[in-house]
């Protein structure tokens, strides 16, 4: 966790926003702490709170231990909250799907990636899959490890998403939309956001 005093809670609009998102969510039962910051950057894996403007790269940031959630104050007056939001809570539930789902959404992206499928469900799982080589993926590198975990954040907040208004960073070719939504369906997630 980063220095706490950096952190404060969420003020009473932004629980009332927290809050209208979480409902949307079938079977949430949050025992999750939100937290907001000002100016997130990563470093060594490490969350940073405070960094200058220009180098604050991240918008939120889950940590699973202690379930917390640590949102950047500036998202709050954008339209990105929800698949942010929905993105972080997707880290807690992809810690506890256990693994024949997560091989099995492992399996889909190898399928994807050895037909050559360029794009993503968002610039998190994106901008990872980008730097990957073949390599990465034959050998199951920690590099294949993050993306999958992201781009299973992504998708899933897409998935909860994808009958609003479409995302610029909503980059994947639509048959392989089809063929993550049907995962979605079949994996039957959302009940596991019971957490
Ligand atoms: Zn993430």
């Amino acid at each position: 966790m980063p220095n706490q005093r950096a952190l404060r809670p969420l003020t009473p609009p932004e629980r009332k926003q927290v809050d209208a998102l979480l409902a949307r969510l079938p079977y949430l039962r949050p025992k999750l702490r939100i937290r907001v910051g000002r100016g997130l950057a990563e470093k060594r894996r490490k969350l940073l709170v405070g960094v200058d403007e220009e180098d604050s790269r991240m918008h939120a940031a889950a940590f699973l231990v202690r379930r917390h959630i640590v949102i950047d104050q500036k998202l709050f007056r954008r339209r990105d909250l929800a698949r942010i939001l929905y993105h972080e809570i997707f880290h807690f539930v992809w810690a506890r799907l256990g693994n024949p789902l997560r091989l099995s959404y492992e399996h889909l992206l190898g399928r994807e990636w050895r037909e050559r499928a360029r794009g993503e469900l968002g610039w998190s799982a994106e901008q990872r899959k980008l730097s990957l080589a073949a390599a990465d993926v034959r050998r199951r590198t920690r590099l294949w490890a993050d993306y999958v975990c992201e781009s299973f954040c992504d998708s899933a907040a897409w998935f909860c998403l994808e009958s609003r208004r479409p995302h610029p960073e909503w980059t994947l070719k639509p048959r392989f939309c089809v063929r993550r939504r049907r995962w979605f369906q079949a994996a039957d997630v959302l009940p596991r956001l019971q957490l």
